[in-house]
């Protein structure tokens, strides 16, 4: 199916919402210089069909959605034992709440809360040269080299005090095993990527593909029961508190971050990401919700 004229269309009816609504996260200086007025949206599909519109080539911060890749990398190291440092239930707390950490012993609820990502990152650490590793992967999947934007991790690095409170806690509760300083920095790292639409949509189509490699014919990212399982938590927990809102919104597994992108998988199909900088209070592209649940009512694709 060519998918670029509903690319075009949605494009078209998202563009004259852009400024109307959402803020920019402020709490991470350089994110908050990004200009709000812009919106792209990418496809690729199983087969390696491509299609996008918009600002879809732009590159932006990922932010959490780096925690997809981490946490594939985790499983693919540590396999189950990865369950016993970090939860898979959602939150009902903001990403970032230090709350539920001490009634459950510093263990996340799950790997896409900030301490979640935390601990992941913390065990990438303990196997090897996770930076290294993770710009290697996301590489492999784009078919092109991706970097950190410095200005991005240095700037979350000095006002992160909200991480540095989390890792600190989880320290405490001896749940971290390297030094809360190298791990806030692999973190602040990865959250840092920085990558376009096009290029997010490509990385991801492992997640469609039960964890072939995008383009097939290299070695699989990672296996079809790690895939099923990442989907799982993306529809439960990837979407901060609105987990339960976009399932039934637009049903489809999800990863947003606050640079204001959103990968989404439709098993078996596509995978896709919208991207528009200003966020609803939840912490979500608005118009990358509205983008998506335009695309799933087009199209009729959902999980369910
Ligand atoms: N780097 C951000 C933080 O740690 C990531 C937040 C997000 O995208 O959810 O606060």
């Amino acid at each position: 199916m060519n998918f670029q004229p509903l690319l075009d269309e949605i494009d078209e009816e998202i563009r004259p919402l852009l400024g109307q609504g959402g803020t920019v996260a402020s709490y991470i200086p350089a994110l908050a210089r990004v200009p709000a007025q812009q919106f792209g949206i990418a496809l690729r599909t199983c087969q390696g069909g491509e299609a996008s519109a918009g600002d879809a080539a732009t590159p932006f911060s990922i932010q959490s959605i780096s925690k997809l890749f981490t946490l594939t990398l985790a499983m693919r190291h540590l396999g189950d034992m990865l369950w016993e440092r970090i939860g898979r239930e959602p939150s009902g707390n903001p990403f970032n709440s230090l709350v539920q950490l001490e009634s459950e012993h510093g263990k996340p609820r799950n790997p896409f809360i900030n301490a979640g990502a935390i601990a992941v990152a913390d065990r990438l650490l303990s196997d090897g040269d996770a930076k290294a590793e993770l710009l290697a992967l996301m590489a492999s999947l784009c078919g092109e080299p991706i970097g950190f934007d410095a200005e991005v991790a240095a700037s979350e690095a000095a006002t992160g005090y909200r991480n540095y409170a989390l890792a600190n806690f989880m320290k405490s509760f001896g749940k971290l095993d390297n030094a809360v300083e190298a791990v806030l920095d692999l973190y602040f790292h990865q959250c840092a990527l920085r990558m376009s639409c096009v290029q997010l949509a490509r990385a991801a189509g492992f997640l469609c593909r039960d964890g072939r490699h995008p383009r097939g014919g290299e070695a699989d990212i990672t296996t079809e029961r790690h895939t099923r399982r990442i989907n799982a938590l993306m529809l439960t927990c990837g979407t901060y508190d609105a987990a339960g809102d976009v399932a039934f919104s637009i049903g489809l597994p999800c990863k947003s971050g606050v640079g204001g992108g959103i990968v989404a998988v439709v098993p078996d199909q596509l995978t896709l990401c919208v991207w528009s900088p200003a966020l609803d209070a939840t912490g979500n592209s608005l118009l990358g919700r509205k983008a998506l649940e335009l695309f799933v009512a087009k199209t009729g694709l959902s999980v369910f």
